[in-house]
């Protein structure tokens, strides 16, 4: 949930610059031709630095070239020499691209940020020049409104239509004064949204917390001794312990530390990054990005930056978002209130005479999960290896629809941690290829996602199947132990899964079309399903395996596990539904007034009642999601997919089978293999046969 989906939709984001691109002769830059390898994946082994910015400017002088034959074609317009040919068309600035970006998140460096800086607002520019260019949006409208007379199929209709939107949302309808502002806005704002996420990073590897005596660290599982003490020794300072705003390093200390002013500290660090007056400040960089956001919903006729962008989902509505969230919310709240009372219960019998703050929260949750469930996540944690818990999530794939995973040694990769798959299917054909690449580094965003390398689609007939990554910071195994997941890691793991069998399992004819390029608000259901699966019972003991003794998890364990899972929900929904009620609050922001961004976000959090012994998920300065842009109003669609993902199981469960043959099989083909093809909601109800009901969401919560 905290999990980033990074959804780049380079179909559409493409885009012109006639910038003199360096005429490249050099037959060396691995970019310039399909890439010739086994399955086409990219050639890591053989990408120099260097080679990124001739591509992109070839890549975008070719893809101008491509445009402006379309724009210039005499010939009448026809689907197939107007959006096909579109469709079909950028080949070059897609392969640098979607290789760049995903090494830019997952891998970076100082040299790959400078590349970004200078080729973003060239990107955007060059969609500009597509979006608005006014001859082929006369083309596309002429068949937009002759559509129901052109014999399309299915596929092909949305398409047009999925065009059709793209350049009216894009301001194609838009006169010239307005065009050439709507311009200066897109590049304003690309380069204020990545200045957020640059600043981000920056300011979560700035920080650096050293503790010296051992005293400080009483209460701490053994395994997170090890690994704080093996970061300090990376830093040099050996016989001291690190620990950081990682999550992977905070959150135990959090959970465990008896050390209050510790567990004090380094959640203020971690919830005041780029809240400070220095040069990773976000504060000002949200007023630019919202400022330049509500022009420009303005500009093409929304009344604020919630309506532009909600008119493109499921949602449709800032209201009908805000009453589907008051909906869960409140129940949410009131959870979170008593879960608070129980916890201070727990402290007044310490007899401390302290009130619980919010870096309190973890810590007597933990103690309280153990007293009424006898469970701590140190005593799980031994049978999460990762490679058995990937196994796991192979495996549910394996009985759910038959798919097979095969592990390829040779093959090139960016970074020695990655991992390549071979998926192919029950009758062993090529399904696609999966990398993973789990842990940990400074080159790394925090958080996990899912994206493509190489999208599925079917070109004069012949099929290219898809290329996947899925990217997290799990635990990095230490020197005399593997890496061992948290629960909430197994979780992410099952997470990303879902979204990559989403990009893996397509079937589709256009690229736009394929795979996770749905409506954003749709995107989370076969992620968050997955889930589902990685406590049950069954599932786990095929994978929960001691990592010293081999023994599978003992079934007490696997009880007080699901026992649990209802458990501090009222908090988990508290702190994420305040964010996405922050995100709205934002976004529904019809006027540029100035903000005081800590006051707004403060009055924000009083409107919504939030009780001040929790911290909203997401701060402003670091609220990623929506700054950056992915997710601006959209933080919602985790729990809005979240009824549909607790529903679709519940048609698992139905059936007294969790693994039932023909749901899945139903599940895979209308919605796994079907991306944006069709409406989702029409998909949804043919797999499940009626409307989704949130009651299955709610009763799993805990919260009815
Ligand atoms: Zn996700």
């Amino acid at each position: 949930m905290k999990r980033l989906f990074l959804f780049m939709l380079l179909a559409t984001v493409l885009i012109a610059c006639n910038k003199t691109a360096k005429k490249n002769a050099d037959s060396d830059n691995p970019f310039m031709k399909p890439f010739a390898t086994k399955y086409d994946v990219p050639p890591f082994d053989q990408i120099k630095i260097g080679d990124y910015m001739p591509a992109f400017e070839e890549g975008i002088k070719q893809h101008t070239a491509e445009i402006d034959s379309v724009a210039n074609d005499a010939a009448a317009p026809t689907f197939a020499n107007v959006i096909e040919k579109l469709e079909f068309s950028g080949e070059l600035l897609k392969r640098v691209s979607s290789v760049f970006f995903n090494l830019n998140s997952a891998n970076t460096s100082p040299e790959m940020d400078k590349i970004a800086s200078d080729i973003t607002p060239k990107l955007t520019a060059h969609n500009d020049n597509l979006y608005l260019n006014d001859k082929i949006f006369q083309k596309v409208k002429k068949l937009y409104e002759e559509r129901a007379t052109l014999g399309l199929n299915a596929e092909q209709s949305r398409l047009l239509e999925k065009y059709y939107k793209n350049f009216i949302r894009s301001g194609a309808a838009l006169n010239e004064q307005q065009k050439a502002e709507l311009r200066e806005i897109n590049k304003e704002l690309s380069s204020a949204e990545l200045l957020f996420t640059q600043n981000v990073l920056a300011e979560t590897n700035a920080y650096q917390k050293f503790v010296t005596n051992k005293e400080d660290l009483k209460g701490l599982p053994q395994s997170v001794i090890d690994a704080a003490a093996d970061e300090a020794k990376a830093a040099k300072k050996e016989g001291q312990w690190l620990f950081t705003v990682q999550k992977s390093s905070f959150i135990p200390v959090l959970q465990y530390s008896e050390n209050r002013e510790l567990r004090k500290e380094l959640l203020m660090a971690y919830t005041t990054r780029c809240n400070h007056d220095n040069k990773n400040d976000n504060k000002q960089v949200i007023n630019t990005i919202m400022k330049l956001r509500v022009k420009k919903a303005h500009l093409l006729g929304f009344e604020s930056p919630a309506s532009f962008i909600l008119d493109n989902t499921m949602a449709k509505t800032p209201e009908n978002v805000m009453s589907f969230l008051d909906k869960v919310w409140k129940p949410a709240l009131a959870k979170a209130k008593v879960e608070a009372a129980e916890l201070q219960k727990l402290m007044d019998a310490e007899g401390k005479g302290e009130k619980l703050e919010p870096w309190d929260w973890w810590f007597y949750a933990e103690k309280l999960r153990k007293q009424k469930y006898d469970l701590d996540e140190e005593q799980v944690r031994p049978y999460f290896k990762m490679e058995n818990v990937r196994k796991g999530v192979f495996g549910t794939a394996t009985k759910l629809w038959g798919l097979q995973f095969q592990k390829l040694d040779s093959m090139p990769v960016y970074h020695p941690d990655v991992e390549v798959f071979k998926v192919t299917d029950k009758d062993g054909s090529l399904i696609g290829i999966l990398y993973t690449d789990y842990y940990p580094r400074a080159s790394k965003n925090s958080g996990a996602w899912m994206n493509n390398i190489v999208d599925q689609y079917i070109k004069n007939g012949k099929e290219q199947r898809p290329v996947i990554v899925n990217v997290g910071n799990f635990t990095k195994p230490t020197s005399d132990k593997p890496s061992l997941l948290t629960m909430d890691d197994v979780s992410t793991m099952f997470h990303e899964f879902g979204h990559a069998l989403h990009g893996l399992l397509t079937k589709c004819t256009y690229p736009s079309l394929s795979g996770t390029s749905v409506k954003r608000d749709f995107v989370e259901l076969p992620s968050q399903i997955m889930e589902n699966w990685a406590f049950e019972p069954e599932v786990l003991k095929t994978y929960a395996f001691h990592y010293k003794t081999g023994e599978v998890m003992p079934k007490e364990l696997m009880d007080k596990i699901n026992n649990s899972s209802k458990f501090n929900q009222g908090f988990t929904m508290t702190e994420l539904l305040s964010a996405s009620l922050l995100d709205m609050n934002y976004h529904m922001l019809k006027d540029t007034t100035a903000i005081d961004v800590n006051a707004f976000e403060k009055k924000t959090m009083e409107k919504i009642g939030m009780i001040p012994q929790i911290i909203v998920r997401y701060r402003s300065p670091y609220f990623k999601h929506i700054f950056e842009g992915g997710y601006s109003a959209g933080y919602y669609s985790y729990t809005w997919a979240e009824v549909l993902d607790a529903d679709a199981f519940q048609a698992f469960k139905e059936t007294g089978d969790i693994f039932n043959p023909k749901v899945a099989e139903a599940f895979r083909r209308n919605v796994l293999e079907k991306g944006d093809s069709e409406d989702p909601m029409t998909l949804y109800k043919r797999f499940r046969g009626k409307d989704p009901n949130p009651e299955a969401l709610l009763i799993r919560r805990g919260l009815k």
